[in-house]
């Protein structure tokens, strides 16, 4: 009895130690994958956290006038506010081709200074891709097709209704166009509202206003009715392009 008791314990033990070696052999794997999924969703938010840094820039301190960056970015950007479905009619190379070129530079860069690994160049390939993920937002689904369509409704893609609420009164709200999940926590924040109050402090530099309202001049297009359909061009946009733009001040004026 006492050596078969004895072998019972030692075939448990036994059977045990395999299961959480055999456990641990598959727990090593999975955690691994868990932690590059954990780090492929850190870089998507920081590529939309990007994107809506740069919108922000462009929408409150953005200067038509400036040099080069005025023509190529922030007239084609007021332009988008006050005819939010126009932009659709760019080719893909045409709303992407610099972002590309930006994503390129970055992942050189990298490159040169041995900083290079998959986050970068995961980093570049979405990020370089923002403008047609913003234009998926404005487009019906008949348009987008549908497996962009179904990205949006799974939410790995920023959805329609999202972005709406960007063209909404001032435009001046939900810069992030990349997903859905950072622009409810920025707004709650009031992270915008708290680095203009910082820029303004340091640099005495104000947002942009319009000289005839004396108000936020982000190139104001629609107001009221549903969120997706002002991003989807369902309801009427109220200010012409030319209007729009020409209504920005230059930056001397550009003062509340
Ligand atoms: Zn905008
Ligand atoms: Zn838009």
């Amino acid at each position: 009895m006492f050596p078969a008791s004895l072998d019972a314990v030692s075939l448990t033990s036994a059977l045990t130690h395999t299961h959480t070696h055999a456990l641990a052999a598959i727990a090593g794997p999975a955690r691994e994958l868990a932690g590059l999924a954990l780090e492929f969703v850190l870089v998507v938010l920081l590529v939309d956290l990007a994107s809506g840094i740069g919108h922000w820039l462009e929408d409150t301190y953005g200067n038509p006038d400036t040099p080069l960056i005025g023509r190529l970015v922030i007239v084609p950007n007021l332009e988008h506010h006050a005819q939010p479905r126009a932009f659709l009619a760019k080719s893909w190379l045409e709303s992407c081709g610099d972002l590309m070129l930006a994503g390129a530079l970055l992942v050189a860069a990298a490159w040169a200074l041995d900083l290079l690994t998959w986050h970068v160049v995961v980093f570049a390939l979405i990020g370089s891709q923002a403008n047609q993920i913003h234009k998926w937002a404005h487009q019906n689904p008949r348009e987008k097709g549908a497996l962009v369509h179904l990205l949006q409704r799974m939410r790995l893609l920023q959805t329609p209704r999202e972005h709406g609420q960007h063209h909404q009164g001032a435009t001046d709200s939900h810069y992030c166009t990349v997903t859905n999940a950072l622009n409810p926590l920025l707004e709650r924040l009031r992270v915008w509202r708290r680095l203009e109050g910082l820029v303004e402090r340091t640099f005495g530099l104000r947002p942009r206003t319009d000289p005839a309202t004396g108000r936020r001049a982000a190139g104001r297009a629609v107001s009221g009715g549903l969120s997706s359909a002002a991003a989807t061009g369902t309801l009427r946009a109220r200010t012409t392009v030319g209007s729009a733009a020409a209504r920005v001040p230059l930056p001397s004026s550009g003062r509340r």
